[in-house]
């Protein structure tokens, strides 16, 4: 791990627990111990699976005003999963959207930070605000029938001309039922996108059915 990660150009600090780094790295050597690849096929496509110090940056990210750690983690994807891609070459990058409430809260969208990295090695176009998530009902609180129905009717896509016959990458930070990445691919579809594939930073290992029993929690993710 410490090889693959060692290569980033990164923080002086550990994007996890803030130790001092010697030298271009993401996390400090304790941390990176406990990073776990996710080596699986399926959709979606991910860095690692979410636990130990991925899902601590990742929290920094999301809750810890540490919009710095996006473009950083973003290099994650772009050095070690984009080449994982099969499929037509990607078009557009599409942020997963975050609930208007909690941008203004949280002063930006960690997808978006994240996806950027992305855009210009694929060659593709950046299209941030594609997409437009309406305040909804609180997710954890929902079975998943309930969350998909909930999530598609917050969904809309903003900008239909920026995805309309385009092959879509939607970036997003963690996956963990898969029904958020379930719900924008069918809106972006419904808008006319050829194809849709997403990309994430951690995911569970499990399928989005599986996955739906272990609940989320603090995770947030959906
Ligand atoms: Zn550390």
């Amino acid at each position: 791990m410490g090889r693959v990660l060692g290569d980033l150009v990164a923080p002086r600090r550990c994007a996890a627990c803030d130790e001092l780094l010697a030298g271009r790295a993401l996390l400090c050597a304790t941390c990176a111990t406990t990073v776990e690849r996710y080596e699986g096929a399926g959709e979606p496509a991910a860095f690692g699976l979410y636990g130990g110090a991925i899902a601590q940056a990742l929290r920094r990210l999301k809750y810890g005003n540490r919009p710095d750690l996006g473009p950083i983690l973003g290099m994650l994807l772009r050095d070690h999963v984009l080449g994982r891609l099969s499929g037509p070459a990607v078009e557009v990058v599409v942020p997963v959207p975050v609930p208007k409430g909690r941008l203004v809260e949280r002063g930006y969208n960690q997808a978006s930070l994240l996806a950027a990295p992305l855009v210009g090695p694929l060659g593709a176009r950046f299209a941030p605000l594609a997409l437009w998530r309406a305040e909804g009902v609180k997710q954890a609180a929902l079975g998943r029938d309930e969350r998909m129905v909930n999530l598609r009717g917050a969904l809309k896509v903003r900008r239909p001309l920026e995805v309309q016959q385009r092959h879509v990458l939607l970036v997003d930070d963690v996956s963990t039922t898969g029904a958020t990445i379930e719900a924008c691919t069918s809106v972006l579809i419904g808008a006319g996108a050829r194809s849709v594939r997403a990309i994430v930073v951690a995911r569970t290992e499990s399928g989005p059915r599986d996955a739906a029993e272990i609940g989320c929690g603090r995770m947030d993710g959906t």
